[in-house]
Parts: C-alpha cells; sequence; structure tokens
C-alpha cells in the first residue's frame, strides 16, 4: 500500500480518526446508561405502584375503586391465583403471563417488551381469602423506539461532524502550512534557477508562529549566503583582471625572447614561456567571462549571426589539432540558418565544443557538426565518437574545473572550464544545453536556441 506523505493529510486523517472513536465511545456511553436510567426509572415506578396499592389494601376501601378507574394507578391490575382478571388497567396480552414474585421482570409479547412485576397478595375484598395477584406493567416500547430513532439520527449526524471536522481541520492545517509550501517552492526556484536572490515571501498578515519565525530565519541565512557568493564572484573577478596586465607583459616579452633566441635551448625556454602564457591567458579570459555572467553584468551584442559562418570559423580554429589526430570534421547546415546572438560569444561556444570533440575524439575519428531548424528553434549538435563519458559524470561536467580522471593530464590546456562556459553562453541566449554519451563510443552536445 502507497504510503500517505502529506503532513496535511495525515493529520486530517488522525484527528478525524480520534474524532471518530470518541464520538462513538461517548454516544454509545450515553445511549447506554440513558437506557439503562429509563427501564430503571420504569421499574421503580411499577415497583411504587403495585407496592402502594399493596400497602393500601385493607386500610382504605377506596384502593379498587383507584385501580379501577386507573387514576391513582394506570399500570395497575389485579387478577385471581387462577390469573382470572378482576380489575384495573387490563392489558390483555399479559393476563396470560404466568405470574411469579420477585423483583420487576422483561416480559415479551407478540414482539412488545414490557416490564412487569407482581406481587401476591392474603386475603381478598369480599371475604374470599385465598388470595390475589397484583400486578404492574409498563411498556417499554417507546424507550426502544425513541433509542432506535436517535440511533438513525446519529448514524447521519456522526460521517456530517466528521466530514465537517476532515474539511475544516484539512483546510486550517493547508492554511497553516502555507508558509511551508511557499519555503520549498523558494527552495527549488534557487535550485532551479541557481538564482541565489530569491527570498520566501512573506505575507505581512500572517500570524508570528513558529513557521513565520523559521522564514524569517531562512531569509536571513540566504542574505547572507548570497552576500558571501557575491564576495568571492568580486573576488575572482577582482583577481582576474589583476593578472590580466602581467600575464600580456610575460606573453610580450616571451615572444620577444622567442625571436632574439639565439639557440635551440633558449627558443625552447621562450616557447615554453608563451605557450604557458597563452594557457593562464585563456584560463583568465575564461575566468572573467563566467564572474561577469555570474555578476549578471555580461553584455550580449546581439546580431543576425549565420550558423554556417560560424561552423566555419570554428573548424578552422581546431584544424591543426584536427590533422595531428587525423580526424573528419563534417559540416551538415540544412539551409541558410540565420539567429540573433552575440556572435562572438556562439563562435567561442561552438568552438569548445568542437574543441572538446577533437581532444577526446578517437585517432582517425570522425566528427559531425550540424544545424537544423526546428519549428522556430535552431538545433546545433556537435558528435563525435571518441572516449565518450561515463553516465554517472554526465552531470559533474558542468561544474566548474571538473575534469573527468581519464583526461587529468596536461596534454591540452584542459582546465575544466570550457563546458561551463558554453553553458552559461547558451543560458545568456535563453537556450538549452545537453549531452548524450557512451563510454567508448562517443559523444554528442546538443545545443537548441528559441
Ligand atoms: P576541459 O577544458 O577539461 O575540456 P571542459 O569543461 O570543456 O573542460 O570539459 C570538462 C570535462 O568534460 C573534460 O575534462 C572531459 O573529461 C569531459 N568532456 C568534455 N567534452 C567531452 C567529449 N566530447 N568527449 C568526452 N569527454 C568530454
Amino acid at each position: 500500500m502507497k504510503k500517505i506523505t502529506s503532513i496535511k493529510t495525515r493529520i486530517t486523517l488522525w484527528y478525524t480518526t480520534v474524532m471518530f472513536v470518541l464520538i462513538a465511545f461517548v454516544l454509545l456511553l450515553v445511549g447506554t446508561l440513558s437506557y439503562r436510567l429509563s427501564i430503571e426509572n420504569i421499574e421503580k415506578d411499577v415497583t411504587l405502584q403495585v407496592t402502594q396499592v399493596s400497602d393500601r389494601f385493607g386500610k382504605d376501601p377506596g384502593v379498587f375503586q383507584s385501580v379501577d378507574n386507573g387514576k391513582d394507578f394506570k399500570n395497575v391490575s389485579i387478577y385471581e391465583m387462577n390469573g382470572k382478571y378482576i380489575t384495573g388497567q387490563y392489558i390483555y396480552d399479559i393476563a396470560n403471563i404466568e405470574f411469579s414474585e420477585g423483583k420487576p421482570r422483561r416480559e415479551t409479547v407478540d414482539g412488545k417488551e414490557y416490564i412487569v412485576y407482581d406481587m401476591k397478595k392474603h386475603g381478598m375484598p369480599g371475604g374470599n381469602h385465598r388470595g390475589f395477584w397484583i400486578r404492574g406493567v409498563e411498556s417499554v416500547n417507546s424507550t426502544i423506539l425513541f433509542g432506535r430513532s436517535a440511533f438513525a439520527v446519529i448514524t447521519v449526524i456522526i460521517p456530517l461532524i466528521l466530514l465537517m471536522t476532515a474539511f475544516g481541520g484539512y483546510y486550517i492545517t493547508k492554511k497553516a502550512f502555507l508558509p511551508i509550501s511557499e519555503i520549498i517552492r523558494t527552495a527549488n526556484e534557487i535550485s532551479e534557477q541557481s538564482d541565489i536572490s530569491k527570498r520566501i515571501i512573506i505575507n505581512p498578515e500572517t500570524r508570528q508562529d513558529e513557521l513565520y519565525s523559521l522564514s524569517m530565519t531562512l531569509n536571513n541565512m540566504l542574505d547572507k549566503i548570497e552576500t558571501l557568493i557575491m564576495q568571492e564572484k568580486q573576488f575572482t573577478s577582482d583577481a582576474s583582471h589583476e593578472l590580466r596586465t602581467p600575464i600580456s607583459v610575460i606573453l610580450a616579452q616571451g615572444e620577444y625572447l622567442l625571436d632574439i633566441a639565439k639557440d635551440e635551448k633558449e627558443k625552447e625556454l621562450a616557447e615554453n614561456i608563451v605557450s604557458k602564457s597563452k594557457q593562464v591567458s585563456s584560463l583568465i579570459s575564461r575566468l572573467l567571462f563566467l564572474a561577469r555572467a555570474d555578476q549578471k553584468r555580461q553584455k550580449l551584442n546581439t546580431e543576425k549571426v549565420d550558423i554556417d559562418v560560424i561552423f566555419d570559423i570554428a573548424i578552422e580554429n581546431v584544424t591543426e589539432l584536427a590533422e595531428k589526430k587525423n580526424i573528419t570534421i563534417i559540416k551538415n547546415v540544412s539551409d541558410d540558418i540565420i539567429v540573433n546572438a552575440d556572435e562572438l560569444l556562439l563562435l567561442s561556444a561552438v568552438t569548445n565544443l568542437v574543441s572538446n570533440a577533437v581532444k577526446y575524439g578517437k585517432m582517425g575519428g570522425m566528427i559531425e557538426i550540424s544545424a537544423k531548424k526546428h519549428n522556430t528553434s535552431v538545433v546545433i549538435t556537435v558528435k563525435d565518437d571518441g572516449i565518450g563519458i561515463e553516465e554517472d559524470k554526465l552531470d559533474k561536467i558542468w561544474g566548474r574545473f571538473y575534469r573527468t580522471d581519464d583526461v587529468r593530464n596536461d596534454e591540452y590546456d584542459s582546465y575544466g572550464l570550457g563546458l561551463p562556459m558554453v553553458k552559461s553562453i547558451v543560458e545568456l541566449h535563453g537556450g538549452t544545453i545537453c549531452v548524450k554519451s557512451k563510454p567508448g563510443e562517443g559523444t554528442e552536445f546538443e545545443i537548441t536556441l528559441y
């Protein structure tokens, strides 16, 4: 059976059940007690009337008259010892019940219930000394009928009360839990949109209860986290900015040293300086881009861009490496595909993907880059038949400085900042990017621009 996970439903179910048990218990108790009490009252009444008649017998000659007309004794009749009716409130059916002394008892005649109390009396009016029976009888049918109709009413009322309790309770709990729904919504927004500036909306009219305090505390905590993240981003941005000038100087001087190198040894050293400076310079540019994008300072110079041209330049940028690995690059662009984009950024994104396809492609392999229109959107794919990515790492490749273990080497200038940058560029354009890959078979990146 499926477990109920909603706290609201669990609470509602809990107190509705408790309510049901409680109401059923109280009604059962009250019902049984009042029924017992009514029966006891009838028994007392019948016993009293019979005893009074018995006590007045011999002392008050008018007692038979009172029994006869039923004025004082509505429920008493007098019978001879053989059961023959003499006087009183004659109840025909009751005469057939055997007489017996003792306590008041329950008798059923033709499906109707009675309380019967018999008392044997010696002597007899009129000088006959055989004795006689004084019988008190009262019907309990009205009590039982009342009990039954009360039960019928209760069977309608209990479900009604329970329904009201369940709906009312659910409504109140739902209202009380609204701040929690708001907290969940905000937390989801923060994680889905990676936007730490979102806050829990607190209605100023809400009661200042524990959930109100929780919302306030979480908002304060988010304020602190946002400040820390902003400081860290500012630091990355400032540090990258500060490093740009010295690295340009080192690169320029390295190139100068390369020009004036006297022998192979000096040339090799200068080449090393130039290549490493270029790597660091590219790393700094990527860091600066990401910091600007994080701070929402990265501007888009949108214009009409021909995807075919972008592909040509991207292929050109990686030709040298592709030739070294004997990789064939196939371009596949259907029609003229023109998109509104920042040309330099889009080129950088496509170049990154094609360059990765070459870096992680197999020797003598093949890369296919294609673009096609899909309704109003444009889908760009870069597909290789290289080493592929294991499934558990597919989510991680978008993280900054992430590289899979098998490529952690210095063979390429690989820092794990390429894909985060591509993702950021695509998102700046309002697009999406996804990846499909199988280890040993290849990888396919797909950008959709809307
Ligand atoms: P890097 O500069 O290391 O290439 P990226 O951010 O571009 O950084 O890529 C992150 C990691 O994702 C790479 O180190 C590599 O492990 C993996 N990766 C990216 N593209 C491919 C691909 N086409 N085939 C296999 N692995 C890839």
